[in-house]
């Protein structure tokens, strides 16, 4: 290396604890923050408030990131970007969360202390992702954030649930639907996972009273037998025609119902009559519903049996299926049991198998939406396009209303106060927020019988309820119509797969009726972090990746390189530390290369010769596909181009190629100036599309380097070069690939000479190749 050649970037090696001091300066330059005076359309992320209640997934910050790029790139593509920095704090989850912490029972802590201690809980567990955010660089409004328990988010919940009440959307009835006993509350189908659990049929003796013979049938919930109402043979299993219209005998109770056939009862399962009892699943609620059956309540909303269990009331429903094996088989009433996986609706909040009982809730009309709401999907532009099936697939299932009330506290309460005398419910006017439990009644009569007593509602809503109105909060439509209206639709909705049933489609739905239109422009689903074998992660397997440890070891740039370059959107990502060290090589490639060139000076022009031709129609290519990717808002596409660019075109092909002209071995300084020209060309061009991806290096080196302004101040490059000699990329590889193999075939050091002609096809290249390789004519 020339004596005169020194790098600008001095340090050796990358230290990622710059980035913290990058970070700090953004804050401080205020080089993120969003103007809602500005006049043009802003673009707006609906940012998903990240539950607060427990520690941060590896796949959740990595989703995060993602995200981060969306803003980044929509900034340096011009575009005026508000991204939320929102924190979704109500709900059960944090219930749970305080319980199981702070050693303390919700149904036996008074409601205010309960609500002190979730609030204090949340503040933790906020602050934590703060800080997780801070260290993976998000570029959100960290001033303006929002929090969907704040005064203002759940005045305008109830405000809206006011709204749709007046225009009767919403109603209250009691129909039999998902408890979870754990929760304490009806659970909405889209809250209901179904899990394959080990179980047991048991094939009990019924007896057939006009003929008195033996009628075996299979269950898995012989403690519901009780609330047998019905028994079903399917009308074309001929084994049991002539049992249709004759009645079986229930054992243990002794009382009789009658034997239909209808076309529920699946011929292959057990022996193909089927028990029809309240409620095992939602094929007796609807046959309960379809015949008219009277409901008989085996399972309590403490989930033990009721006392129309007669012997098992107040066990649980596993300990009163026990027993009643038991006392079955102690009859002679058991023919036999077969260990079986059994398909089971389990509540996602709490993991706990749910119940169907029939309680009043409110319900908020989404059947007669499905039509609208159809429509509506194909009016967004999804990212990555099949991902708008999955939506599909949930609106095709919906059959019944949303039950949108909830028995737990620490929520938006309901805005709803009864009269205690006739019962009707009244709503106060909207434009505050109110807590029935505790607030003094808003009205002095009832408007219908004048009475002056009222009880106020203690339910709460589903957190969904919230949530699914973010795209309204953001773009202010309950403080600021003009910046509304300009505003909303905002631009995406980024959020994952497994939230598309609950979060994307109560978005478009509530958004739709306050609105009329939906509430995204695009819809951005990313798949999930698995972990290394592409398993889920759950704590109970073990298989858990932290975040923070790796943050703190290989840095934001490391971690989101890696997320970026790991799967194409959509597809679930595998995380591990070895990806992301992985990742981590290429900041080390970057940055020595980066030093490499900035030991050059930076020529504002020069005369470029064939071999820089080359590289700049290569540039534009990258920049051309990588632009493309942005677009697209799926970052797999920049990263994994600017990955192969880098290492392989750029650095293992040109840079060789031109070193010894930078250093002016044997050339003429306008061919020197060449060299440096193109080489910082193509680094500043590298730094501007890696910046969304990896925010710290590319701004660190950009500042060091090129100007005293941030790099996410600037524009995404375009693709500026002519592509005269994109033509020759194939055979330049080819070449240079073939010489270093027959060196090293014969134990040659790269810089030994050796006797290859450069063929003809490459003569534009001859002078650089020569030197490159040492080359040295055939005799
Ligand atoms: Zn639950
Ligand atoms: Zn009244």
């Amino acid at each position: 290396m020339g004596a005169s050649f020194v790098p600008r970037l001095s340090e050796k090696r990358w230290d990622h604890h710059v980035e913290r001091t990058l970070f700090e300066r953004w804050q401080k330059e205020g080089i993120y923050e969003f103007k809602s005076t500005a006049r043009d359309k802003p673009f707006i992320i609906d940012t998903p408030p990240p539950t607060t209640s427990g520690r941060w997934h590896i796949g959740a910050v990595a989703a995060y990131s993602q995200i981060d790029m969306i803003a980044r790139s929509q900034r340096m593509l011009g575009k005026h970007v508000l991204f939320p920095i929102g924190f979704d704090r109500n709900g059960i989850n944090v219930e749970i969360y305080v319980e199981k912490n702070s050693n303390v029972k919700m149904r036996d802590t008074p409601r205010e202390r309960f609500i002190e201690l979730c609030a204090e809980a949340l503040d933790k567990l906020e602050a934590q992702i703060a800080e997780i955010m801070r260290s993976v660089g998000l570029s959100g409004d960290y001033v303006h954030k929002y929090r969907t328990d704040e005064e203002s988010y759940r005045k305008f919940t109830q405000a809206t649930f006011i709204e749709l009440w007046k225009r009767g959307l919403i109603y209250e009835t009691t129909r039999p639907n998902n408890y979870c006993h754990e929760c304490g509350t009806t659970i909405a189908d889209a809250e209901v996972e179904y899990e394959d659990l080990p179980s047991s049929l048991s094939y009990v003796r019924f007896k057939v009273r006009e003929t008195g013979e033996t009628l075996v049938i299979a269950t898995t919930r012989p403690e519901l037998i009780c609330s047998c109402q019905l028994v079903i043979v399917n009308p074309t299993d001929e084994r049991y025609t002539k049992l249709h219209g004759l009645h079986a005998i229930l054992p243990i109770y002794g009382r009789e119902v009658q034997i239909k056939a209808h076309p529920s009862a699946r011929p292959d399962f057990g022996t193909g009559v089927v028990m029809i009892c309240s409620y095992g699943d939602y094929t007796d609620v609807l046959l309960f519903r379809e015949l008219g059956l009277t409901e008989i309540l085996a399972a309590g909303p403490d989930g033990r049996l009721t006392s129309a269990a007669g012997p098992y009331q107040g066990l649980t429903m596993k300990e009163g299926r026990n027993r009643i094996i038991e006392d079955l088989t102690a009859q002679g009433l058991l023919e036999k049991r077969e260990n079986i996986k059994h398909r089971t609706p389990i509540c996602s909040r709490s993991n706990t198998p749910i119940e169907i009982i029939p309680m009043k809730e409110y319900y908020l009309k989404q059947v007669e939406f499905v039509p609208k709401l159809k429509q509506l999907a194909t009016k967004m532009t999804f990212h990555p396009d099949t991902s708008r099936q999955i939506l599909n697939d949930w609106i095709n299932s919906i059959s019944i209303d949303w039950p949108i009330s909830r028995r737990r506290v620490y929520s938006t309460e309901i805005p709803v106060w009864f009269c205690k005398k006739c019962g009707t419910p009244l709503l106060p006017p909207p434009g505050k927020y109110y807590q029935p439990w505790k607030d003094q009644p808003p009205m002095a009569k009832c408007k219908e019988c004048g009475f002056n007593e009222f009880a106020g509602e203690t339910r709460t809503f589903d957190t969904w309820m919230d949530s699914s109105v973010s795209a309204m909060y953001i773009s202010k439509y309950p403080t600021n119509s003009k910046f509304f209206k300009r505003s909303y639709p905002v631009s995406i909705r980024p959020q994952g797969k497994d939230i598309v049933r609950t979060w994307l489609h109560y978005s478009i739905l509530r958004c739709y009726q306050l609105t009329k239109r939906a509430p995204f422009s695009h819809v951005w689903i990313n798949g999930l972090g698995m972990d290394e074998q592409g398993q889920a992660m759950h704590k109970s397997k073990g298989n858990v990746v932290e975040p923070e440890p790796l943050l703190e070891k290989y840095g934001a740039d490391a971690f989101r390189f890696w997320n970026a370059s790991e799967a194409t959107l959509g597809s679930d990502f595998r995380c591990s530390e070895m990806r992301i060290a992985g990742a981590h090589k290429f900041l080390t490639k970057l940055w020595n290369l980066s030093r490499f060139i900035s030991s050059f000076p930076k020529p504002r022009s020069a005369k470029l010769q064939p071999s820089d031709k080359w590289i700049l129609s290569e540039l534009s290519l990258l920049v051309e596909k990588s632009s493309t990717g942005y677009r697209d808002f799926n970052f797999f596409i920049p990263a994994t181009e600017l990955r192969d660019f880098v290492w392989e075109t750029f650095a293992s092909h040109y840079l060789e190629m031109v070193k010894p002209r930078a250093y002016g071995q044997g050339f003429s300084t306008n061919e020197q100036r060449a060299a440096w020209y193109t080489l910082h060309t193509v680094l500043k061009t590298i730094l501007l599309l890696l910046a969304p991806i990896m925010p710290f290096m590319p701004e660190h080196i950009w500042r060091e380097l090129y100007s005293k302004r941030s790099i996410h101040s600037e524009r995404l490059p375009k693709p500026a070069w002519a592509k005269t000699h994109k033509r020759y990329t194939q055979e330049i590889f080819a070449f240079n690939r073939e010489v270093w193999k027959v060196k090293k075939d014969r134990n040659l050091a790269l810089r030994d000479q050796i006797e290859i002609d450069v063929p003809r096809a490459l003569a534009p290249f001859k002078e650089d190749l020569v030197k490159m390789h040492a080359l040295v004519p055939k005799p």
